[in-house]
């Protein structure tokens, strides 16, 4: 067996990995390069492997960063399966037709303003591509294993969001596990990750290999936010991925609404993806902690923004008030409008939720950017800024230790994708210590034999 490591080599995005064993080669994941222009590039270059080549692709989960890239890998010639467990392809059925409909949108805006140096300036894919692909798309669920040439391939629970799994494959020569993300040990929607079970070689994601994250109650920090917002009659805009993010939001102010009814003040999810992905806590009750009831409240708490003009009336709006939108880093969508309304005024409070990978708006916003440019305009960043890190959906440091370390025996090596190079090596050197294992980071491209 065989890994080359194709994508999130570096860095949190494009996840990509190459299995070959014999003569069959296997994709897990096909993640979209966001952030950083130098890692964007990447999008535009062909896979460096013959995409009709490959026997199936194999999704951990449905984040853009991991599945993202599917439609243009379609159009190079892969005709294969995708195999995924039931929710992922359920809510790539709602990310990648947006996605390709954000490109279209990029390319007219870029061509209309006579920005881009390609004349036309073209998407990466369009939203017809992507409704190609999920047609290529085969549901497997958690507990049946699936067989691809040589490799035995199961589904294991990992938290994070609904449907997220680490793939495990099986051939005569080894096991190697691929983690994709991990999730938290508590987190308000999606169960604790299963533990590692064990694997000759291990391939992990390492967002937050060198950060612990707060051990306040995810509820506290935020009821916290919301106590500043109602004293200040301000509003708080939260910028949230669609998908996992924007209902774990909107679970958590439900609950803090019921515990305490002086804090409630209109809450607004204008996110027409975040609102679809909500109802698939409806349809998949097995994949996350939540009863029925809890959904069906959560559900029910916010006004669902759909129509642009609903979205813009909404920059006219005074406080108190809070607005979950996105995207999460900021890097597109409606949120966009409402920093350009909210962002300016003094009194105003911006919650970032999530990992802000650098080079997106969020990160810079995060870094205490006095202004970021939207639109091609420089946006004044006077509201309030806070870190709301107990919504995240990654394990931190020492929760990436403790579930590798739950293995009855440690793996013959680990390697560290998914992560910045300074996580990277930070995850490197603890694990090192902790597990006794080589533990590894690779280069893009770079190719490790597994035997
Ligand atoms: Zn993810």
């Amino acid at each position: 067996m065989e890994v080359t490591f194709l994508g999130a080599t570096g860095t949190v995005t494009g996840s990509k990995t190459l299995v070959t064993a014999g003569e069959t080669r296997i994709l897990i994941d096909c993640g979209l390069y966001q952030g950083v222009k130098q890692v964007r590039l990447r999008n535009r270059q062909p896979l460096p492997v013959d995409a009709a080549s490959l026997e199936a692709v194999i999704l951990t989960h449905a984040h853009t960063d991991h599945s993202g890239w599917l439609p243009r890998l379609c159009l190079e010639g892969f005709r294969g399966p995708i195999y995924c467990t039931p929710p992922t392809r359920e809510l790539a059925e709602i990310m990648l037709p947006d996605s390709g409909r954000l490109q279209e949108e990029d390319a007219r805006y870029l061509n209309k303003k006579g920005l881009s140096r390609h004349k036309p300036a073209l998407p990466l894919y369009t939203e017809k591509d992507a409704q190609r692909a999920l047609k290529q798309f085969e549901v497997h669920p958690f507990t049946e294993p699936l067989g691809v040439g040589p490799f035995r391939v199961h589904f294991r629970e990992v938290g994070h969001i609904l449907g997220a799994a680490a793939v495990m494959l099986e051939t005569p020569g080894g096991t190697l596990c691929i983690s994709g993300d991990v999730g938290r040990r508590e987190m308000v929607i999606m169960s604790a990750p299963l533990p590692f079970p064990g694997a000759d070689w291990l391939v992990l994601e390492s967002t937050y290999g060198d950060r612990l994250h707060s051990d306040r109650n995810p509820l506290d920090e935020l009821e916290a936010v919301v106590r500043t917002a109602v004293a200040s009659s301000s509003v708080l805009l939260l910028p949230a991925f669609a998908v996992g993010r924007s209902q774990a939001l909107l679970y958590g102010l439900d609950r803090i609404f019921a515990r305490n009814e002086r804090l409630r003040v209109p809450v607004h999810l204008d996110s027409p993806m975040a609102t679809d992905v909500t109802e698939l806590y409806h349809r998949y009750p097995a994949y996350h902690r939540l009863e029925r009831d809890d959904v069906a409240r959560f559900c029910r708490m916010a006004d669902f923004v759909n129509s642009v003009e609903a979205s813009k009336e909404l920059n006219r709006a005074r406080g108190p008030r809070i607005i979950i939108s996105s995207s999460g880093m900021i890097e597109g969508g409606r949120i966009l409008h409402h920093l350009k309304a909210h962002a300016g005024d003094p009194r105003n409070v911006i919650g970032l939720t999530g990992f802000q990978a650098p080079g997106t708006r969020g990160a810079d916003i995060e870094a205490g950017a006095k202004a970021v440019k939207i639109h091609g305009d420089y946006v004044p960043i006077r509201a309030k800024v806070v870190k709301l890190e107990a919504f995240s959906a990654h394990a931190d440091q020492a929760e990436l230790l403790a579930w590798v370390s739950a293995a009855p025996r440690p793996p013959r090596a680990i390697f560290l994708v998914h992560g910045e190079p300074v996580a990277c090596d930070v995850l490197r050197r603890l694990l090192a210590e902790r597990v006794g294992c080589p533990v590894h980071v690779p280069e893009y491209r770079e190719t490790v034999a597994l035997a």
